[in-house]
């Protein structure tokens, strides 16, 4: 039975950082945003409770931590967004823009260049390794779960929590904040907590971000509730990919059927939802995922599968070895001219290797440009946040 937020929020925001500590340059720096979906306060009250914690006990840190708020306007006001989703706007051609700009007409825009300087100067300040986590919570029940981007650093941190690990989510989203953290070769780690006004997910995050900060070395196991918080998230260890992704259109009147809950079996053909004109069937045997209950949002649901540990432990090695170099070599590919990242293929070729020895190769994102499929990779080098 979830037992929903009953306090009242404090939604007076009078800082993006929530609070930092700082103490050696060249140690680990983690950096937790809250609130980047407004209407998601489980993350930002979470972050305030370590806040408090860390105050009252006099925590000192090994390393460099920042509690970051998203998207500020929407959090006070309740909402996922005002006029863009905070969560969808990070791209290259995004930043380039919001840097050009004089003037900012809408709210999100103030926010993301806000979000985007204090990132950028965080970054600038440490010259360790930087880590980010970005928790966000969800409309329907679920059990908490990890997203990652696949690559070979973000899995190695994830791997060290019992809960489910879901990758290549950023193959079916434009623009969420840690894809972009990622392409600089930084950790970044989607959590998300269980349903939006369940209490509990507040205590998720808490538990999470202090586990993180202990996996880090960040934290001594007996400053913190530790059993507790690992015992809370000791759920099911495993890493799934996603399969299928319904998006919706502007004007879809999209409804999910009652009852689905994170990560429950769907068959083939079985009726998932409706949008108003027809029902909609799952194209595929596989698990529900992130089926949307709210009225904001561009996916339906998504389809997922869980992963062989011999597929991880085969891709980690190809990977380690560098074998992705030969994928060059064959006929029908070819390396881009200017992104060491991405391999440029014919659709027979792409047909004949199919998307899931990409996949294996670390080639998770897919883009088609004229007659031709690009796949990017997400295992890079870490260069400057910029
Ligand atoms: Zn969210």
């Amino acid at each position: 039975m979830i037992k929903t937020i009953t306090e009242p929020i404090n939604k007076t925001v009078t800082n993006r950082i929530i609070y930092s500590q700082s103490h050696i340059d060249n140690a680990t720096t983690l950096v937790c945003i809250g609130g980047i979906h407004g209407n998601e306060p489980a993350g930002v009250l979470g972050l305030r409770k370590i806040v408090e914690d860390i105050v009252s006990k006099a925590i000192k840190i090994n390393g460099n931590f920042y509690a970051l708020l998203g998207n500020i306007s929407a959090f006070e006001a309740g909402i996922r967004y005002k006029d863009f989703d905070l969560n969808r706007l990070w791209s290259e051609d995004d930043i380039k823009v919001l840097n050009d700009s004089k003037y900012f007409e809408f709210e999100e825009q103030r926010e993301q260049y806000e979000l985007y300087n204090t990132i950028k100067d965080i970054s600038k300040k440490h010259n360790g390794n930087l880590v980010f986590v970005d928790l966000h919570t969800t409309s329907s029940s679920t059990i908490p779960f990890i997203t990652i981007s696949d690559s070979l650093n973000n899995r190695s941190l994830a791997d060290k929590f019992n809960i489910p690990i879901v990758l290549g989510i950023e193959e079916y989203l434009d623009g969420p904040l840690l894809s972009y953290i990622n392409e600089f070769g930084h950790v970044s780690i989607g959590f998300e907590a269980g349903k939006h006004d369940d209490e509990k997910s507040i205590l998720y995050c808490e538990a999470f971000v202090w586990l993180v900060m202990e996996k880090l070395s960040m934290v001594n196991k007996h400053l913190i509730s530790y059993k507790e918080y690992d015992k809370l998230l000791h759920i099911e260890k495993g890493f799934y990919e996603i399969m299928y992704r319904h998006s919706l259109a502007e004007t879809n009147e999209f409804e999910m059927c009652s009852g689905f809950k994170n990560f429950t079996q769907v068959i083939k053909h079985q009726l998932l939802a409706h949008d108003g004109v027809s029902e909609i069937k799952s194209p595929l045997n596989g698990l529900i995922f992130m089926p949307l209950y709210q009225k904001q949002g561009e996916d339906g649901f998504f389809i997922v599968r869980k992963l062989s540990r011999f597929w991880l432990v085969l891709s980690t090695v190809l990977r380690s070895l560098k074998f992705h170099q030969l994928l060059r070599l064959l006929p029908g590919i070819s390396k881009h001219p200017e992104n060491t990242y991405c391999l440029i293929a014919n659709r027979r070729i792409a047909l004949f290797l199919t998307t899931k020895v990409f996949h294996l190769f670390g080639y998770r994102k897919k883009v088609v440009i004229e007659d031709k499929i690009h796949f990017i990779k997400r295992d890079r080098k870490k260069v400057p946040f910029t």
